[in-house]
């Protein structure tokens, strides 16, 4: 053996010892927990429904045994959704810092990894580490990364992916009743997960993070104005209203790149930040926000936004008055949605023949009030939605129900059952939805123009206000 050899492999030992120790000590170090506790639910401005939902994770958190004691299975996952920059990490904090117990926070590229078996061994030290604490708030942010629907793009990354998602999985359901811990997870975009993350036990709870309405963004200006020299001629109220879509972040950073103009050009006198700053520092974020960002929506697409939404409110208030409106909003949701109106029906056990059609003159309202006010060569695709489910409702009040008075008791499926169906009966249902849609948007129309001062008043208001709840609209009709 040459005198080298020896040589040689100790220095191959040591590369590896070496080598073992910093991994050893990075995947340590991945998961730090934050040791800011005093972040709060107060210091996340807006998203009031969100953090209702949430009042009850805190107090499982604190107390498990509580909820154990009453036979409670609580959710271990909460997933956020939501456009970026809307708080959604704030948030997280916050609860930890509610419930008073450690934070762990990491992003789902961290555990996407070249070699397999990395990153499920990272998501097992995580979760060591965090019921090491007994108590614990654990944060993946971009989940998406880790949980992307399975199939399809076939390639070598995909095994890496499927471990790392089992062994989550496989930690999520490893939970002890007693364990506070919850796992929260964040994403931009909630429909490439896989259905399997949404699963009971899993990431069961999912909560909407949505961009900030006029009112929430004034809190957030307020909130991170604090600490800056503003003059007077900033008027946060104005700002507030001049910053459609922004989201939280992009408030952040317009006053921050405010307040860095303020001191460059300070000559030594005291630092003001004025509205000309802000006015500069509005067009760097403008440029510097993507541009599938929704803060280009035109003031036109607002216009036609409101007048749809107020013509669903304002029909759900006259034909169903025992419905909640809970929220009708401008704000573009994450689901593509240029806006949206959300009511709450009564419970009830059956629906009636009347409510039936009400709920179907509500869809198909949105369309109408694009219509009556923009002209029909104006009329959008906002309403696809709207159409695809007033289609769904007239095909089974016809063919399940058995309300129509023409067509009668008969149901369509038997027919396709039985293998009797022809193209000819399916036309002659498809012709008879037409008819009676097109008539409930006669009704409707007219019923819209009978209260076309009611209509424009809950359209400005929302072009005013952005969100309204049952309250707002019942003050603003009187
Ligand atoms: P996300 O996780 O949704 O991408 P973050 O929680 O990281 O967004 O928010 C980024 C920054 O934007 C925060 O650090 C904060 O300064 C600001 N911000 C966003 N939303 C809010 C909010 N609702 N209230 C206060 N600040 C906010
Ligand atoms: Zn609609």
């Amino acid at each position: 053996m040459p005198p080298y050899i020896g040589q040689i492999m100790l220095l191959i030992l040591i590369a590896a010892v070496g080598i073992w120790l910093y991994r050893k000590k990075r995947s340590a170090g991945m998961f730090k927990e934050a040791q800011d506790l005093s972040f709060l639910l107060n210091d996340v401005a807006g998203n009031t429904e969100a953090k209702a939902m949430l009042h009850d994770m805190i107090s499982f958190i604190k107390n498990p045994g509580k909820y154990a004691d009453a036979g409670a299975r609580m959710p271990r996952g909460i997933l956020f959704y939501g456009p970026p920059g809307t708080g959604k990490t704030l948030m997280a904090k916050a609860i930890a810092g509610e419930a008073g117990v450690p934070f762990y926070a990491c992003s789902g590229s961290d555990f996407m990894q070249t070699y397999v078996g990395v990153g499920a061994s990272r998501i097992r030290e995580l979760f060591k580490t965090a019921k090491k604490a007994e108590k614990a708030v654990i944060f993946i942010d971009e989940i998406d990364a880790i949980g992307k629907k399975r199939g399809r793009t076939p390639g070598a990354s995909h095994d890496e992916r499927d471990q790392t998602l089992n062994a989550l999985l496989a930690e999520m359901s490893g939970f002890h009743e007693r364990d506070g811990v919850v796992v929260i997870a964040a994403t931009n975009r909630l429909d490439t997960l896989d259905d399997a993350l949404t699963r009971p036990g899993r990431f069961d709870r999912l909560i909407e993070i949505s961009l900030p309405d006029v009112n929430a963004r004034e809190r957030i200006l307020a909130l991170h104005s604090a600490d800056k020299p503003l003059d007077e001629s900033v008027d946060l109220k104005a700002l507030a209203k001049s910053t459609v879509s922004f989201s939280g972040a992009m408030l952040e950073n317009l006053l921050n790149e405010a307040a860095i103009f303020a001191a460059n050009e300070n000559d030594g006198t005291k630092i003001l930040i004025s509205q000309t700053h802000i006015d500069k520092a509005f067009f760097t974020v403008i440029a510097g926000a993507e541009k599938t960002d929704t803060s280009f929506i035109t003031a036109e697409d607002r216009k036609i936004t409101a007048f749809h939404e107020a013509a669903h409110a304002l029909v759900t208030r006259l034909l169903l008055p025992d419905s909640y409106i809970s929220k009708v909003t401008i704000i573009p949701s994450t689901r593509g949605a240029g806006g949206f109106s959300l009511s709450i029906p009564k419970d009830t056990l059956y629906m009636t023949k009347e409510k039936l059609l009400a709920n179907m003159k509500v869809l198909l309202a949105g369309r109408i009030g694009e219509e009556l006010i923009f002209g029909d060569k104006k009329i959008t695709t906002g309403a696809s939605n709207d159409i695809e489910k007033v289609s769904t409702q007239m095909v089974n009040f016809i063919t399940s129900y058995g309300m129509d008075e023409d067509f009668g008791i008969f149901n369509m499926n038997v027919l396709a059952n039985s293998g009797l169906g022809t193209g000819d009966s399916e036309a002659k249902l498809v012709s008879l939805c037409q008819d009676r849609l097109k008539q409930l948007y006669c009704e409707t129309k007219d019923l819209l123009a009978e209260n076309l001062v009611s209509l424009r008043k809950i359209a400005d208001e929302l072009l005013n206000r952005e969100s309204l709840n049952q309250d707002d609209i019942e003050g603003i009709l009187g």
